[in-house]
């Protein structure tokens, strides 16, 4: 996003309707930068065709064999290209061995973290830094296969803004593939959008939207989901799986109930972030309303006389329900009121600009 496009944003979150200032395009007029900034001030704005990032931690055995099957599949491309390896705290050689490759090949950039924070982590920091028009993500364990690179770029240039492999096959044991479908499943019901493979690592992306999702916690997972309530065009390819060949899984059982909390925030985040009262407000009416029909009946029922209150738990039930109903609805209001003070600093994505 240039400096421009940014500034605009931030004008139509504030809804100021002032033209916004010309970017200054008289660069003669400042003082000459000396010549290795200026070299890379371009190199910054031209960026490269082709970002791959890769998130590893503890991969050591798994990266040597992975740059080479890189540089084949890249070497065929003939595209200007950086890759990108974010090494996530890792205790083992894993950082020594990048920076053995990179001496050896000046288009691969190390971020290294100092501890392990996580593969979202390791993810949003590598977007940060990508300068390709087209960035594709993979894993560092060999599972995912580079050859799949040049595909998952010519769908994005077909008009997809993400594409996101399918492991069709999958080369997983049985306690990860079982588990892997029902949470696709649930997705998919729950989100509407007809992906099979949510959490696939290898994946494609037009740059605006790595630069726009804010991937955080452990919503990697759900990165389809995000782009797809910003609005960008989602689409999936079937990919080649291979089977681990070294070092073990670095998720274990815990992933599967933070999956779950984490798709909670997915849709909270994307679809009612803006408008809290939607949701809470829909459900608290819905209470109140049953409590209160109950309730009247139950009233009408006593002032004619046939029925004592005392001995109809419905009533308290009735009683409950108005309360939950309520207290949803303040809820809804207080996140409306949150949301409100934050409305200034709230980012419309705006994709074309044509003056
Ligand atoms: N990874 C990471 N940080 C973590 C855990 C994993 O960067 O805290 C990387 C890992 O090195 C690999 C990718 O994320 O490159 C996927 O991890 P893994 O293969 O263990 O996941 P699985 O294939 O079992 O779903
Ligand atoms: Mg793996």
């Amino acid at each position: 996003m240039t400096a421009d496009q940014q500034r605009t944003q931030q004008e139509a979150g504030a809804g100021q309707v002032a033209p916004p200032p010309e970017p200054p395009r008289h660069q003669h007029h400042r003082r000459p930068r000396p010549e290795g900034q200026q070299r890379q001030h371009q190199g910054q704005q031209q960026g490269a065709d082709l970002s791959i990032v890769i998130p590893l931690y503890n991969e050591e055995e798994s990266l040597r064999e992975l740059h080479r099957e890189l540089r084949m599949t890249l070497g065929g491309m003939n595209l200007r290209h950086e890759i990108l390896f974010i090494d996530d705290g890792s205790t083992d050689r894993s950082f020594q061995v990048l920076r053995d490759i990179r001496g050896r090949d000046r288009r691969v950039r190390i971020i290294r973290f100092r501890r392990n924070y996580g593969k979202s982590a390791a993810l949003s920091v590598g977007f940060e830094k990508a300068q390709g028009a087209v960035v594709v993500t993979m894993d560092a364990d060999l599972q995912d296969d580079p050859a799949e690179i040049p595909a998952l770029r010519r769908r994005i240039l077909e008009g997809y803004d993400l594409v996101s492999g399918w492991k069709k096959v999958r080369r997983d044991p049985l306690s990860k593939t079982v588990p892997s479908r029902f949470f696709n499943f649930v997705t998919r019901v729950m989100t509407g959008i007809p992906l099979h493979d949510f959490n696939c690592g290898l994946k494609a992306y037009r740059r605006d939207v790595i630069k726009t999702i804010h991937v955080y916690g452990e919503l990697h997972r759900y990165i389809p989901v995000l782009a797809h309530w910003e609005g960008f065009r989602v689409g999936e390819l079937v990919v080649r799986h291979r089977s681990r060949r070294f070092g073990k899984t670095k998720f274990g059982m815990a992933r599967f109930w933070k999956g779950f909390l984490d798709l909670l925030t997915a849709l909270f985040t994307t679809r009612y972030v803006r408008r809290p009262l939607h949701l809470f407000g829909f459900w608290g009416m819905v209470a109140f309303v049953i409590g209160l029909v109950i309730d009247a009946w139950l009233v009408v029922e006593w002032y004619l006389g046939r029925t004592a209150l005392g001995n109809r738990p419905l009533f308290l039930l009735g009683i409950l329900l108005m309360i939950v109903g309520i207290q949803f609805i303040s809820i809804g209001l207080l996140g409306e009121l949150i949301t409100r003070g934050q409305q200034s600093r709230e980012q419309y994505v705006i994709r074309d600009y044509i003056r």
